[in-house]
């Protein structure tokens, strides 16, 4: 392999830091308690919201999305609570074996790993539900396993015709600054995310956006927890307090993203993110090859997961691509392993940036002999030429 130029980082997460995260995030260690971070800190925690599109409280912990997960089933909830998951890719599926590790009586609706969740179906079993004894439906929002994003709006409108009190917990790490997110209008009462996706950040910061109705959930919830109770960490946000240790250099790098996206403009962003997932679709479509999401009121705007041709292997092209042509393509995950390859085109990326990263795709399904039609680029350059 030849190491010169820049390698392309076209996994869906962690994605490519911008150099002005890069610079910020290259700071000296300061005094969490001083002068200099706590105005800082008061004011990051109140601009994070604006991500999330909501005017609760947003928790910030050292940690990767996982742990956000477990903060927000942990001080909802208590052990033997009835919960509504979908099996609908890979990170549903993690979910759901975090929950049944936690205690959970966790409900779990078999999907097929092509689709979302079916706002349908959420109507369905709440409606069933006569008793209230559900106490949480659980959404990942956009699966990053296979490139499916969740109509979480109209989830939302199946929970309220259903009439039904369950909390709605989003996992949106995948989704969140990459398409519309908006935490308090859709009724979510925790979205969960994580840094190193749309917030173009190193992983290593998890947040959990809390609304009055988790708050108060909280209240009576019993779920052991220590490291991420809300209250220990949210207590003393107003003074820029952290209970413990802040990751204050992810933390200058969060407020370089922040600027970056309010410079550039959230619903320009989003409007970004679907030119480049049209654009690799159009390529995908032009080798003759097949995305795995099937509606396309689902596609994700922030990673393709696309099927090689039956008898070829997705990690034998990947190996391909990243030895000839130095390019990171995601995995297939689970049920996928092997079977599909996967295009992160979230965060900071440019048409240059795409256009190359699929070109590199195109070389190495020629190097590796996968059959397919040339002219994904072409068709790809085709759309992003088109005036915006
Ligand atoms: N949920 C989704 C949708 C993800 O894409 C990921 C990671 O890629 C996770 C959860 C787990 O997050 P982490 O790997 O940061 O713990």
């Amino acid at each position: 392999m030849s190491n010169s130029g820049r390698h392309f980082l076209q996994v869906p997460g962690p994605t490519n830091i911008p150099d002005r995260v890069l610079k910020a995030i290259h700071a000296p260690g300061v005094d969490h308690r001083g002068p200099h971070f706590l105005p800082f800190a008061i004011k990051l925690l109140e601009d994070v919201k604006t991500l999330f599109k909501t005017k609760e409280t947003v928790a910030i912990w050292p940690s990767s999305g996982t742990g956000a997960w477990e903060a927000a089933l942990v001080n909802t909830l208590s052990p033997g609570d009835k919960v509504l998951m979908f099996d609908a890719g890979m990170f549903s599926n993690l979910w759901v074996k975090m929950g049944k590790m936690l205690q959970l009586d966790v409900q779990v609706v078999e999907n097929d790993w092509r689709r979302g969740a079916d706002p349908a179906v959420v109507e369905e079993k709440l409606t069933q539900d006569k008793n209230h004894a559900i106490k949480a439906v659980c959404i990942v929002h956009n699966e990053t396993s296979n490139g499916v994003l969740a109509r979480l709006a109209d989830i939302r409108k199946a929970m309220d015709a259903a009439k039904h009190p369950a909390l709605l917990l989003v996992d949106s790490i995948s989704g969140l600054g990459c398409t519309d997110y908006q935490h308090d209008q859709w009724g979510v009462d925790v979205t969960i995310c994580g840094s190193q996706k749309g917030m173009m950040l190193p992983t290593g910061l998890g947040f959990n956006a809390i609304s009055k109705k988790a708050r108060e959930a909280y209240k009576s919830s019993k779920m052991p927890r220590s490291y991420w109770d809300w209250e220990w960490m949210t207590g003393a946000y107003d003074k820029g307090i952290f209970p413990y240790t802040p990751a204050a250099s992810l933390m200058n790098g969060l407020r370089a993203s922040i600027d970056m996206m309010h410079e550039e403009g959230l619903e320009n962003i989003f409007a970004r993110h679907n030119r480049f997932a049209t654009a690799t679709r159009k390529a995908v479509e032009a080798w003759g090859l097949e995305v795995v999401c099937q509606d396309e009121r689902e596609f994700s705007p922030s990673v393709s997961a696309i099927y090689l041709p039956e008898g070829h292997s997705a990690d034998a092209f990947r190996r391909v691509a990243f030895e000839r042509f130095n390019i990171s393509l995601g995995a297939g995950l689970g049920k996928f392993a092997d079977r599909v390859f996967r295009i992160g085109h979230m965060g900071d990326l440019n048409e240059a940036m795409l256009t190359g990263a699929l070109s590199s795709v195109e070389m190495g399904l020629r190097a590796a002999g996968v059959p397919h039609t040339s002219g994904g680029v072409d068709a790809a350059i085709a759309h992003l030429s088109q005036a915006n």
